[in-house]
């Protein structure tokens, strides 16, 4: 008789991100006459870069011509990106890796979630409270053990080791929702303790070029030793716009083993039974990203949304709240005033101004009490969404 996987049912009963859209077409279809301010969700606005743009077009028309057409690629992702791949993580990280050390993928969401089927079901899996809902949920489902580490005001939203054994340790810096990024230092603790308890560490780079900070690493394998324990997801998706496009990677460090087992080999087994590739239209595109006019171009999007966190924290610290990130990554951690829970505070922002933003419970236990706000609307948006705030909040009006 067939049967269900029952760890559907511990799912929390719903993603945060549903309800907060719920909550906001109720509201809009009650109160049709008035605007909506979406600073809520991490979604890209700007327009693709204009080399990018020129590349992509060229892919399209490549495959309208007989004696250009490609169907089917490599499976895990063409040698020609994967080769500019490593080029940029040894020019820009001084990281040494190899072309064969990346996988490409459709994105760091479904390769940070199908990793875990890497390893044993029911291992234990340390995750940062508050988390971004993927790394939990797709742990949850294999039936895996979740292990909360708070990130909090007093550890500047950066875990300490856990304090009991696990097998992997999911970590995203610059962090959402957060917006902090975890020093050298930091990491290197991680990683240490990591290799002494042989433990995984997966990395979630997706905002790694929101860093300006050079004292700040942007990849994992800028520390010490963490080749050893470490696997590492990036994505075109913050970096270049591509969050439509759909292109990403996993770095797996050759010596990266366990039971003797290397996991990149697995990996690839792994991606190769399930997956023909990312689309050949955006590899192309994700070449042109790392050309040296696309990392001028997509740092060009990147600063857009970086002025919008400067004018949402300088607006939000004005009006006397505490804020946290946004220095060096798109989000903006801010503490709801008062005693109100993240909901009744989401509920109040939206009725009184119209502006969307997302309740930090809905990322964790250690979220309540606290918004995020995303800097990937538009200028416009932001100012006068940030202004409403400010006149709500300074007024009450
Ligand atoms: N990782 C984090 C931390 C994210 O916040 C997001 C999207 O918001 C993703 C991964 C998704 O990346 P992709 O678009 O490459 O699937």
């Amino acid at each position: 008789m067939t049967k269900l996987n029952d760890n559907y049912t511990k799912l929390a009963s719903s993603y945060v991100f549903r309800q907060v859209n719920e909550k906001t077409a109720a509201f809009a279809s009650e109160h049709p006459d008035l605007p909506i301010y979406k600073m809520g969700v991490g979604n890209t606005t700007r327009p693709l870069a204009p080399s990018v743009v020129a590349a992509l077009h060229e892919a399209v028309d490549r495959l309208g011509s007989e004696a250009t057409y490609t169907g089917y690629g490599d499976e895990l992702g063409e040698s020609y990106l994967r080769e500019a791949l490593a080029d940029y993580y040894q020019t820009s990280y001084n990281v040494s890796l190899t072309a064969h050390e990346f996988v490409l993928s459709d994105g760091a969401k479904s390769d940070t979630a199908n990793i875990a089927s890497l390893f044993q079901p029911g291992s234990t899996v340390a995750v940062q409270d508050p988390v971004y809902p993927v790394y939990v949920e797709s742990n949850v489902v294999l039936g895996n053990r979740i292990v909360y580490l708070p990130c909090v005001e007093e550890n500047n939203f950066v875990p300490a080791p856990p304090n009991e054994p696990v097998d992997l340790i999911y970590l995203c810096s610059p962090n959402n929702p957060t917006g902090t990024v975890a020093t050298k230092q930091q990491l290197q603790t991680l990683v240490d303790y990591a290799r002494a308890n042989d433990a995984i560490i997966i990395f979630d780079a997706a905002y790694s070029n929101f860093i300006r900070d050079e004292s700040l690493p942007r990849s994992i394998f800028e520390i010490d030793g963490a080749k050893e324990c470490a696997i590492e997801m990036g994505s075109f998706s913050k970096w270049a716009g591509f969050s439509g496009v759909r292109l990403a990677w996993t770095a797996i460090p050759q010596e990266l083993k366990v039971d003797n087992v290397s996991l990149l080999e697995r990996w690839r087994r792994r991606q190769l039974i399930t997956y023909n590739g990312p689309s050949n239209i955006a590899q192309a595109g994700g070449l042109a990203v790392l050309s040296d006019i696309g990392q001028r171009e997509c740092a060009d999007i990147i600063d857009y949304y970086r002025v919008n966190a400067q004018l949402i924290l300088s607006s939000l610290r004005s009006i006397g709240l505490t804020v946290y990130g946004g220095e060096n990554s798109p989000y903006i951690w801010a503490k709801v005033p008062g005693s109100k829970s993240s909901w009744e505070f989401f509920d109040e922002l939206l009725e009184h101004t119209q502006v969307v933003v997302t309740p930090g419970v809905g990322f964790g236990p250690e979220g309540e009490g606290f918004i995020r706000i995303s800097a990937f609307a538009s200028k416009e948006t932001t100012k006068i969404a940030m202004q409403r705030i400010n006149d709500y909040l300074a007024t009450g009006s």
